[in-house]
């Protein structure tokens, strides 16, 4: 079966974002490996908005209130992404808060967000990190309310794009989970 014809059967021939029946298409969810579990079936309007920042008509989105507790992760980062979009330009973020998404699919989530940041998160020598990277801390950090130094040297692994914050990314340190700031690291 192609993706296209297994998506019409797991949506059951519907936008899954807003349920539409009309103009459906497989949109991949970037980083998108071409599976079917990170392609998601979906009108040309949602489509549309999707794609184009431009082109968002926030009251389009309210169908977000049901599409929000899909079972797929894919519909789920697509529903992260533009209820971020939203809020963004000052909408409630109530559904947003709502959304409860596992570690690894909020960093999928975020890593599509990132691409839409107007600034790069950039790391010492200007190079851009994504969610999921690893960096080296360059210098001792004391790190405030955690009690303790991240040494120069340490590793943190799977760190974690802080949306609307392009100087600062979250990561793990001695099993804390910490923000640093990008300009004291280095992407290995
Ligand atoms: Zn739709």
């Amino acid at each position: 079966m192609s993706v296209e014809q297994e998506l019409m059967t797991r949506s059951g021939s519907k936008c899954e974002l807003c349920a539409s029946i009309e103009n459906l298409s497989v949109m991949e969810v970037s980083p998108s490996d071409g599976s079917v579990q990170k392609s998601i079936l979906v009108c040309s309007t949602c489509k549309e908005q999707v794609e184009d920042k431009e082109k968002m008509d926030a009251n389009h989105w309210h169908c977000l209130n049901d599409s929000m507790w899909s079972e797929e992760d894919a519909v789920k980062v697509v529903a992260y992404r533009m209820l971020s979009r939203i809020a963004s330009e000052g909408w409630p973020q109530d559904l947003l808060d709502m959304l409860y998404l596992e570690d690894d699919v909020k960093a999928w989530a975020e890593a599509g967000l990132a691409d839409e940041n107007r600034e790069p998160t950039r790391d010492s020598n200007g190079t851009i990190l994504e969610a999921g990277d690893s960096v080296s801390v360059i210098k001792d950090l004391v790190v405030k309310g955690a009690g303790f130094t991240a040494k120069q040297g340490t590793t943190v692994k799977n760190i974690h794009l802080v949306p609307g914050n392009h100087e600062q990314i979250e990561g793990r340190v001695n099993g804390t989970k910490i923000v640093l700031l990008s300009c004291y690291l280095k992407k290995l």
